[in-house]
């Protein structure tokens, strides 16, 4: 079936036409139009979601990660990296041609006794750079690294992560590096790896460097906005203290690395799934214009990704919005159209 969309697209505000042939997306006129006005954006992209599991203490579940897949999806997400998961994201989910297309990292690789028991896959710094090459090999060419946790609590070694990005840059694959403190942000940044997650107590002075490599970072806003409000309502003391501080200076970190050329990229981490909308929103409230807030969850992240956006002969995954979605974030939340694949969604 041969049928076209029409309407303006961003980030170039040209009015367009694409004709969505089989599941490919061709360039041209087209009479036959499921959509007509209003403002198309490539499907949108999550970049840091764990489908199949709802926390530590939630065992990963197969009609869970259906569920939290088609929540994205129903949301205009047709795109999600798995920055990690308790178990592999299983081969049925990333053939699915009905749910987004997933990019996984195999499972987290957390220190000894560091992250939460038993989520991760542990291993000691002499088996990082196998085990991120084994967990690359098993999922679509990511790693994860938790390259630090709490203060007080050891980092990932510079020596130890430095030997896994390369190891794992060797064959192609790229690595997603967990940093919530300024250490481990600085052994991410040092070991040539190409995603700072969360980056709370980021040092800015190592901006332009990351900007430099190439290196993107995925803030979440979103989880760390709950985490903060939960250790608000906790006793005083030095990890709540640590929490708020960490919280408090995420705005300025994430801003000046906009402003540094650094690739910032949405990504909501913890449930609800579906929530990118609100992510968008973070970001602008962070100080992003708002084009580069929508495009951190579209045509910014597809390009980070090396994946294809609204081009001829890319694959037909796109979104229609009635409203620019650049004028304010909650638009992003109501798509009037989702196709993916070719497919209606709606
Ligand atoms: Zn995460």
């Amino acid at each position: 079936m041969v049928f076209g969309v029409r309407g303006i697209t961003l980030p170039d505000r040209a009015v367009r036409t694409f004709v969505v042939d089989g599941d490919r997306l061709r360039e041209g006129d087209c009479t036959e139009l499921v959509s007509d006005g209003g403002w198309i954006l490539p499907g949108l992209v999550d970049m840091h979601t764990h489908p199949g599991s709802e926390g530590p203490s939630d065992p990963f579940d197969d009609a869970k990660l259906r569920r939290h897949l088609e929540d994205h999806r129903d949301a205009g997400v047709l795109l999600v990296r798995v920055p990690g998961s308790t178990v592999r994201i299983p081969a049925w989910a990333e053939q699915d041609l009905a749910l987004p297309r997933i990019r996984s990292a195999g499972r987290w690789l957390a220190p000894e006794g560091c992250f939460y028991p038993g989520y991760g896959r542990e291993v000691g710094e002499h088996q990082l750079a196998e085990a991120a090459v084994e967990e690359t090999k098993a999922g679509s060419g990511w790693c994860k690294i938790i390259g630090d946790w709490e203060p007080g609590e050891a980092s990932t070694s510079l020596g130890a992560l430095t030997a896994a990005v390369a190891a794992v840059h060797e064959i192609g694959g790229r690595v997603a590096v967990h940093c919530q403190t300024a250490e481990g942000g600085r052994h991410a940044v040092l070991a040539g790896a190409d995603s700072i997650e969360h980056g709370m107590h980021f040092d800015v002075t190592l901006l332009d460097r990351m900007a430099a490599q190439g290196m993107a970072l995925v803030p979440t806003f979103t989880t760390f906005a709950g985490i903060a409000g939960r250790a608000r309502e906790r006793a005083p003391g030095p990890l709540r203290d640590w929490v708020l501080e960490g919280w408090e200076g995420m705005p300025a970190i994430v801003r000046a690395a906009y402003e540094a050329g650094v690739t910032v990229l949405a990504g909501t981490d913890c449930p609800p799934y579906g929530n990118i909308a609100t992510e968008v929103g973070w970001l602008a409230e962070a100080g992003l214009p708002a084009e580069a807030a929508v495009g951190a969850a579209a045509w910014t992240a597809r390009a980070w990704l090396g994946e294809p956006g609204l081009a001829d002969g890319a694959p037909a995954d796109l979104v229609v919005y009635e409203a620019d979605p650049t004028s304010s974030p909650g638009v992003l939340a109501h798509p009037k159209r989702i196709i993916l694949g070719g497919r209606v969604i709606r």
